[in-house]
């Protein structure tokens, strides 16, 4: 949890928010319902979420956990709308893949991406939508949430032996061997995202843009650099951009000990997002 404010106080320091971040308001039932069962969506606002799904999310749902799905689902709409308006917005939460209709699981409360989509295309905002999940870990809970939905693609490129167990169907899954490294890793992407691009003709874009893959990464197992990460960020925002669709970027995960190395780390997509606003 120390990551976000380390995060955000990173962001603060190297200059990134001269005017201050944008803050959301909780999401409200109505929009956590677009891609949640009723009976979960009350079991968190009103604490009874039962222990078993407590026990699949990894954390006890206290009032504050609630509170912080909401804020952080909330971040995701705000930075899609903030997209539609400028091409391109970052969360500095969110990318809660796991969390799937029924329920929350690994860490995941709220799938805030996919409500997010959901409220966007309720609001008529958008009507076919890209989510491009470069997150270590599968986005399960999105794909399930999605199965059957010709609105929205989902594209998951995680490390085949990461959580979770059992993978769920997405559009696109592409499992990667432990230890890929950038060079093999970077050319999966560039072939990947671009195909759906294409192929799926989105007119907009979600990118969970998880550090996890990195090689100091406590769960992460695909061994990518600094500078792996780096190219990943700026190779998806320009694929993106250069066909003209708005980019809306969640953190996804990140683990380690160093909560402020985690942070700095999670700052990648904020920076290059800044490079490629300045240079393009
Ligand atoms: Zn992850």
């Amino acid at each position: 949890m120390r990551k976000f404010g380390a995060l955000a106080e990173h962001l603060r320091q190297v200059g990134l928010v001269p005017n201050g971040f944008h803050e959301p308001r909780e999401a409200p039932e109505g929009w956590l319902r677009l891609a949640h069962s009723a009976a979960y969506v009350d079991g968190v606002n009103h604490g009874s979420v039962p222990r078993g799904v407590e026990k699949d999310i990894g954390l006890p749902i206290t009032p504050e956990v609630g509170r912080r799905g909401r804020l952080a689902t909330a971040g995701t709409v705000l930075a899609g709308k903030l997209a539609l308006e400028h091409g391109m917005a970052a969360n500095t939460a969110g990318g809660s893949h796991h969390a799937r209709y029924e329920q929350g699981a690994g860490f995941c409360v709220f799938n805030d991406v996919a409500v997010a989509a959901r409220v966007l295309q309720a609001d008529g905002l958008i009507k076919r939508t890209l989510i491009i999940d470069l997150d270590v870990h599968q986005g399960d809970g999105t794909a399930r949430i999605f199965e059957g939905d010709e609105s929205v693609m989902t594209l998951s490129v995680h490390g085949a032996r990461n959580y979770p167990d059992a993978k769920a169907a997405s559009d696109v899954d592409i499992p990667l061997d432990d230890d890929t490294g950038d060079t093999g890793y970077l050319n999966v992407i560039r072939a990947a995202v671009p195909r759906a691009l294409d192929g799926f003709n989105p007119d907009m874009v979600f990118y969970n843009a998880g550090v996890d893959p990195h090689h100091q990464d406590k769960l992460g197992r695909l061994a990518l650099s600094d500078q792996g990460l780096i190219d990943r960020d700026w190779f998806v925002i320009d694929a993106v951009r250069s066909r003209g669709l708005p980019l809306a970027a969640v953190i996804g995960g990140g683990y380690g000990a160093d909560h402020d190395a985690v942070g700095v780390r999670h700052a990648t997509i904020h920076k290059v997002m800044t490079h490629y606003l300045v240079e393009a």
